[in-house]
């Protein structure tokens, strides 16, 4: 098996990276979870897309607060 796979397979499921997408909203990832959350969006549209919905609310939520 690939050990990355091995390592990270049971970690990259839609609904673990959605978590992670909306943590990382109040606190940053570990590396680990960084890695997870790259390695699944390179390989799936849907979240990639959340990610980048989840990005510019943060921004656009910060540049409120400034
Ligand atoms: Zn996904």
């Amino acid at each position: 098996m690939n050990p990355v796979k091995q390592l990270f397979g049971h970690l990259v499921c839609c609904k673990d990276v959605s978590h992670l997408l909306s943590r990382m909203q109040e606190k940053p990832l570990t590396p680990i979870e960084r890695v997870t959350r790259r390695w699944h969006l390179r390989l799936c549209a849907m979240c990639e897309r959340l990610d980048a919905q989840m990005r510019f609310l943060h921004e656009a939520m910060r540049r409120y607060r400034q």
